[in-house]
């Protein structure tokens, strides 16, 4: 079993190295909050005094904080002090290209990294039924299968630095848009006269099937899970999709790509998000939808 530190312990973190835990590896924890340390002493990981102190000795260092800024800071005194050839597994959700500097200061350092974000929010993370894009060299991938194993169902390897990172951009783009497809299909079916569960009955077995339907339905009634039926409490809040909708366009520029719907869609979260509904789940939007003028 392995000593791993894990830089980070909120909302994903805490309960991804609870699953680390339960599987018999030591844990020493690291986070800037009080109150998520006391959280994760108390599920029982050893509290180091620092993120390096998290580092020293661990054989991996796992890093799940919320931007790429934050994870570009605290590399480069983790890096200083873990002995050579730990294994950084970076698995917040930040842009390809501070993914792709963080892989080139591990790599100055001597280290082994892989970008390794997931998807399957809090509850994924509790029930270790996450998926993991994996970006890295295909050894550093196999070092680090057996601890994703222990925190995820579905691991994949999907190329070089940052590959990881492009997935989960151009996944959560998908449902960025998918949502407002399925949310405007829904308020012009209200409109014509048709009931909800009509038209989730033709869809969900028709050419219209998606997640955003079949598993996360924005009205109330279909899907007895989504949070439609629960006021849209979160879920999946608005902050955390316009967050994946920005990185996803801030890709698309750099890369030359053409997204004009990721454009238009995350231009529609960002005035969702700006009208007090950041802490909403996303797929309130519907609301938003309903109330706009024709046109
Ligand atoms: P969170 O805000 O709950 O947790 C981040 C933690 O990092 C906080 O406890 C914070 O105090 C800590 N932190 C910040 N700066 C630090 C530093 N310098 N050193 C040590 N700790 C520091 O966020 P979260 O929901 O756990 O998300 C973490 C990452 O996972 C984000 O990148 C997010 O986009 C991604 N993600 C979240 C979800 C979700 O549903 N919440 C799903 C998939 C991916």
């Amino acid at each position: 079993m392995a000593i791993i530190g894990f830089i980070g312990l909120g909302n994903m973190g805490l309960p991804m190295a609870q699953n680390l835990l339960k599987a018999g590896h030591e844990v020493c924890g690291y986070d800037v909050v009080p109150a998520a340390r006391q959280a994760a002493a108390s599920a029982g990981v050893r509290m180091a005094a620092s993120a390096a102190d998290a580092a020293r000795e661990a054989e991996m260092v796992i890093t799940m904080l919320p931007s790429g800024r934050l994870v570009l800071e605290v590399y480069p005194g983790i890096l200083a002090v873990a002995a050579l050839g730990t294994l950084f597994i970076e698995s917040s959700t930040i842009d390809v290209a501070s993914a792709r500097a963080a892989h080139g200061l591990a790599g100055a350092a001597g280290m082994a990294s892989i970008d390794a974000p997931v998807s399957g929010g809090v509850g994924g993370a509790a029930a270790g039924t996450l998926t993991f894009m994996v970006g890295g060299l295909g050894a550093a991938f196999a070092r680090a299968l057996p601890v994703l194993e222990k925190m995820g169902r579905k691991i994949v390897h999907c190329g070089d630095a940052g590959a990881g990172q492009a997935a989960k951009i151009c996944n959560n783009m998908i449902l960025g848009i998918s949502m407002i497809a399925v949310s405007e299909a829904f308020v012009l079916g209200e409109k014509l006269g048709l009931s909800h569960q009509a038209l989730y009955d033709v869809a969900s077995t028709a050419s219209g099937q998606c997640w955003s339907l079949t598993s996360y339905c924005p009205v109330p009634g279909p899907v007895a899970g989504s949070p439609a039926n629960n006021a849209y409490k979160p879920g999946f809040s608005t902050a955390l999709m316009l967050k994946d909708m920005l990185l996803s366009q801030a890709a698309a520029a750099s890369a030359g790509a053409s997204t004009a719907l990721g454009q238009h869609a995350a231009a529609m979260y960002q005035s969702y998000a700006d009208a007090g509904h950041a802490g909403m789940d996303f797929s309130g939007i519907i609301n938003a939808i309903r109330e706009q003028p024709a046109g």
